[in-house]
């Protein structure tokens, strides 16, 4: 049973708790042609939700489905749905596709007429905001031409799920994951920043991780407020030299990070105020 208030939108009507929506004949079910995409909903704010909205659709197509939905009717019915959660402070907005049969020329390719959509929402409590711990994964990303690495698909996952698993059993929040070739690319579950004297640097997007919607709106209001920010090819070792760490995801927006292996940090300025930026945009956001 899903654990907190649930709500899924599908084929035209509202459902609580957690609906069957996919059978052993599904393809969704059997070759993980699912996609999906994440956005925080809080204190009134559903930050970029319209950038989440459309790059579900974008997911969709490359996985090879066929979007059912505007991203502005997904945007109407996130709005429609955040409602009935009356004062909760904190709601996960979840838009999914995936496909229901193989295609006409072969059972693995999917039909891209057999897309369906659904909208799930659920409460989910903003964390403690405690700045995390990475360990460097022994795992990878895959490359583009392995996987669809432009797609943010629940294929890519069980790697990801592994990697965090790895990682909390020696003791850490999340593990700090590196390109096929070995540049770090991302963590586990958001995208990664460092700062080393004064100049904020993030990894290139070299297409083998997500460049998420959340790192693109802190690159582009920490360059407003005057820092200088580059997306760069970084090392483990660039990492570890760093002055400070922070992560950028919808989920937990922007995240200090206390320790990468045995190598300790502080939480610095430009973590704090790239938080403090996020946010108060953020909430202007909604004012606009
Ligand atoms: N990388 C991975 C693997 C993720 O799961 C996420 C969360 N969606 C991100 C990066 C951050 O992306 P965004 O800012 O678009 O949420």
């Amino acid at each position: 049973a899903p654990r907190t208030a649930t709500w899924t939108h599908v084929d035209g009507e509202w459902l609580s708790g957690n609906p069957p929506l996919i059978g052993p004949t599904s393809h969704a079910m059997w070759l993980a042609s699912t996609v999906f995409d994440g956005a925080r909903w809080f204190e009134g704010l559903a930050p970029d939700l319209d950038l989440h909205c459309q790059r579900v659709n974008r997911s969709a197509l490359s996985m090879g489905l066929k979007p059912t939905k505007t991203p502005e009717e997904i945007e109407a019915l996130a709005w429609e749905g955040v409602k009935k959660f009356d004062g909760r402070t904190a709601i996960y907005i979840k838009p999914m596709y995936w496909g229901e049969h193989g295609s006409k020329g072969s059972i693995v390719a999917v039909d891209p007429d057999s897309t369906r959509f659904a909208l799930c929402l659920f409460e989910a409590p903003l964390g403690n905001g405690k700045p995390g711990s990475l360990t460097v994964s022994p795992f990878r990303r895959p490359s583009p031409e392995s996987a669809m690495t432009e797609a943010k698909a629940g294929c890519l996952y069980p790697n990801n799920a592994r990697m965090i698993t790895e990682a909390q059993g020696r003791g850490f929040d999340n593990a700090l994951v590196c390109d096929p070739i070995g540049n770090v690319a991302e963590t586990a579950s958001s995208n990664v920043f460092m700062v080393k004297d004064g100049v904020v640097l993030t990894p290139v997007a070299n297409r083998t991780f997500l460049s998420g919607i959340t790192r693109g709106r802190v690159i582009g209001l920490l360059r407003q407020a005057g820092f200088d920010v580059q997306e760069a090819t970084l090392t483990v070792a660039d990492f570890r030299a760093a002055d400070e760490i922070f992560t950028t995801g919808n989920y937990s927006k922007v995240s200090g990070i206390s320790r990468l292996d045995d190598r300790e940090f502080q939480e610095g300025p430009v973590t704090r105020k790239a938080y403090d930026l996020y946010m108060d945009w953020a909430r202007e956001s909604v004012e606009r």
